[in-house]
């Protein structure tokens, strides 16, 4: 997982891109709840990243420290904090292992993360330890509508390698979630899920199917080379063929979900 994402590392924001207006409401949407009860909060991201998350939440002056166990995506949030970063640390570190004392923080926060790991209970586990009572966990993801062309075009890819023999997994990242919702309510807390923005995207298909090529996303990395670069071949030439000019954009309707749990 560390190398895959050590390649991505600088197209990872183009990929999962949010207007500068989205990022203010997110950053709202985590910070408000928290600082109308703690004075100064002090806030954890775990798998930060590039610092999608993070960076809006830093530029609003709060503590927050920015854990992620890759080099390489810490480096790019590194470059982005560079002056800043008064009041942001940021930890390479493995979540599952966490370098906190327990009842140290006053919110954890966990985007499009949950679903890079076999053992996440450990990661679960280790977040709930280091928040202080009266503390948050906010999860969160972006979900796209499925009938935009982007959407058409990575079933068309999946439908290819199913004629290449091989079944694409999708989904994982919303079955981790619904995991991860059962083990904090068997715990006896209450996730609250709530959209905090939502926005429209232009895509072209050129660019839909360059991301494909590139792996960036996470369905993509398993498939062997061996099928994938037939698979994208003929993917490429259904695409030259079902539309006229690849670069006409086309919308992909987004929303970005908060699920939050406060501790007792
Ligand atoms: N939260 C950021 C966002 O939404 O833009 C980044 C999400 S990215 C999909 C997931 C990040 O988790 C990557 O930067 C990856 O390096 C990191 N990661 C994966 N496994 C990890 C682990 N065990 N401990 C810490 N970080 C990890």
């Amino acid at each position: 997982m560390t190398s895959h994402f050590s390649r991505v590392a600088f197209t990872y924001d183009r990929t999962r891109y949010h207007p500068p207006e989205v990022s203010g409401r997110i950053a709202t949407a985590l910070t408000a709840p928290v600082e109308k009860l703690f004075r100064d909060p002090l806030f954890l991201e775990i798998g930060a990243g590039t610092g999608r998350i993070a960076v809006p939440i830093i530029a609003r002056g709060y503590r927050y420290i920015a854990l992620d166990d890759n080099p390489a995506m810490l480096e790019v949030l590194r470059q982005k904090v560079a002056g800043v970063a008064r009041k942001a640390r940021l930890v390479e570190a493995d979540a599952r292992e966490l370098p906190f004392e327990r009842d140290s923080l006053h919110a954890v926060v966990a985007v499009h993360f949950w679903h890079l790991l076999d053992n996440w209970q450990q990661a679960l586990q280790e977040s709930l330890r280091v928040l202080r009572p009266g503390g948050f966990l906010f999860e969160g993801w972006d979900q796209s509508d499925d009938e935009s062309e982007d959407w058409r075009i990575q079933q068309k890819w999946k439908e290819i390698l199913a004629g290449l023999g091989y079944t694409l997994v999708r989904g994982r990242h919303q079955a981790r979630l619904a995991e991860v919702e059962k083990a904090l309510i068997r715990l006896g807390l209450e996730p609250k899920a709530k959209t905090v923005a939502d926005w429209v995207e232009m895509r072209s298909p050129r660019t839909s199917l360059e991301m494909l090529l590139e792996r960036i996303y996470s369905f993509t990395w398993e498939v062997p080379e061996e099928v994938f670069r037939p698979s994208v071949a003929e993917l490429s030439q259904w695409v030259a063929a079902t539309y006229p000019d690849p670069d006409v954009e086309y919308p992909i309707n987004w929303k970005f979900v908060v699920r939050s749990t406060r501790l007792p």
